[in-house]
């Protein structure tokens, strides 16, 4: 059903590749409703522009002057611009998703003009104040008029912070679609681990990108080596991120990528596919933490912290990135194919793949009076 919404009347203000992803399913179902603006967070083609065309995303409109910056200047340069934007044509509605600098600089954008905010994904949190992200998110949710969450445990998160329950709506995670619609089909899954020279349930799928990775030398140095030593075993592909790959080449740690399958980044249906058929995942991705609940995989998760609970135990555990990385990569593996035929009878904590038709029914909802007055 076409969305009953005015043409571009919904802002949906994103900037990097979780966002296409998470994000493309409900901008499909509003069409001409959608108005997509993109910060330029993440700019090269390998994280973004592909992932517009893969996702079959309408052109966006372009900020300019944001990415690569440090933080604080890519809020102020988004937000100006996005007020100026939304001064000139004002929507009904802004949309953010997740915790990004592009997304807090849209609810800052939307709070400035008194736009009706939503937030999808409200309520993750890490209590983890070293991560900017979580400083985001939080700020995020307090200036949002809808919280979309995606499980129980973010709606009581929210909750426990005084925010009041009738801002709040349970929706599921977007990913859970995003999965289902773009991971290809058997025989394209079949091609796609032949070229690579893979085996289904034979090798590691790894990636490596966060800051607490990747700037201390020391942090990505261990990640690495483990990795190695797991390749020692198994093949181990590592789509290796722009941001990663600088620092191993300024840090001279790139005789430890000798063991690995290196690879660029990968497009979302062929990381999917790798992923689908990975005996192992070893990421610090948020998004990736998500995903291997509804491919059913297990996945080591390096980081300090997470604030995606729900995918521990069953599926994921929390790493160190050292010798703890490769005990606990080797106890999965050690459960072989039987371990696997278990995850994957699990179903996903994160929803049931109706998060963006929910979300899209509730916009309706929250801008039908500006609607009928407009
Ligand atoms: N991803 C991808 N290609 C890759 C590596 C990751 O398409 O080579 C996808 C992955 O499936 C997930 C998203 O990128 O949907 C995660 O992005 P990232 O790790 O940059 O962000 P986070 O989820 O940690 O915020």
């Amino acid at each position: 059903m076409p969305s009953p919404l005015p043409p571009r009347s919904v802002a949906v203000v994103l900037g990097t590749r979780p966002e296409l992803v998470k994000l493309a399913e409900l901008i499909r179902i509003l069409g001409p409703a959608a108005r997509v603006i993109h910060t330029g967070q993440h700019y090269d083609d390998e994280l973004s522009g592909r992932f517009l065309t893969e996702l079959g995303l309408p052109e966006p409109e372009f900020l300019t002057g944001v990415g690569g910056s440090p933080r604080a200047g890519q809020i102020a340069t988004a937000l100006g611009a996005l007020d100026a934007l939304f001064a000139a044509d004002r929507p009904h509605a802004v949309v953010v998703q997740g915790d990004t600098n592009a997304a807090l600089s849209g609810a800052l954008a939307a709070n400035a003009r008194s736009i009706p905010l939503v937030h999808i994904e409200a309520g993750l949190r890490s209590h983890d104040r070293r991560m900017p992200e979580e400083h985001n998110r939080v700020l995020i949710d307090r200036l949002a008029d809808l919280l979309c969450a995606a499980t129980p445990d973010n709606r009581a998160n929210l909750l426990a912070e005084g925010i009041s329950p009738a801002r709040i709506e349970l929706t599921g995670n977007t990913v859970v679609e995003a999965v289902q619609q773009q991971l290809p089909g058997a025989d394209e899954r079949r091609a796609l681990l032949e070229r690579h020279g893979l085996t289904p349930d034979g090798y590691v799928l790894a990636t490596v990108h966060r800051p607490e990775n990747t700037d201390d030398p020391a942090a990505l140095g261990a990640v690495l080596t483990e990795l190695a030593a797991v390749a020692a075993d198994l093949p181990v592909v590592l789509p290796l991120h722009p941001r990663t790959r600088a620092r191993v080449e300024a840090e001279g740690l790139a005789p430890l990528l000798a063991g690995l399958t290196v690879l660029a980044p990968l497009g979302y249906g062929e990381f999917l596919a790798l992923a689908r058929h990975a005996a192992l995942l070893v990421s610090d991705s948020g998004g990736v933490q998500e995903e291997t609940t509804v491919l059913g995989r297990p996945l080591v998760v390096v980081r300090r912290s997470t604030e995606r609970p729900e995918a521990m135990g069953t599926f994921a555990e929390l790493v160190s990135p050292g010798p703890e990385l490769g005990r606990a990569a080797r106890a999965r593996l050690a459960e072989g194919r039987l371990g696997l035929r278990r995850l994957e009878a699990q179903r996903s904590p994160f929803g049931d793949g109706t998060a963006s038709r929910r979300i899209a029914e509730l916009l309706a909802d929250l801008t039908a009076p500006a609607h009928a007055a407009a």
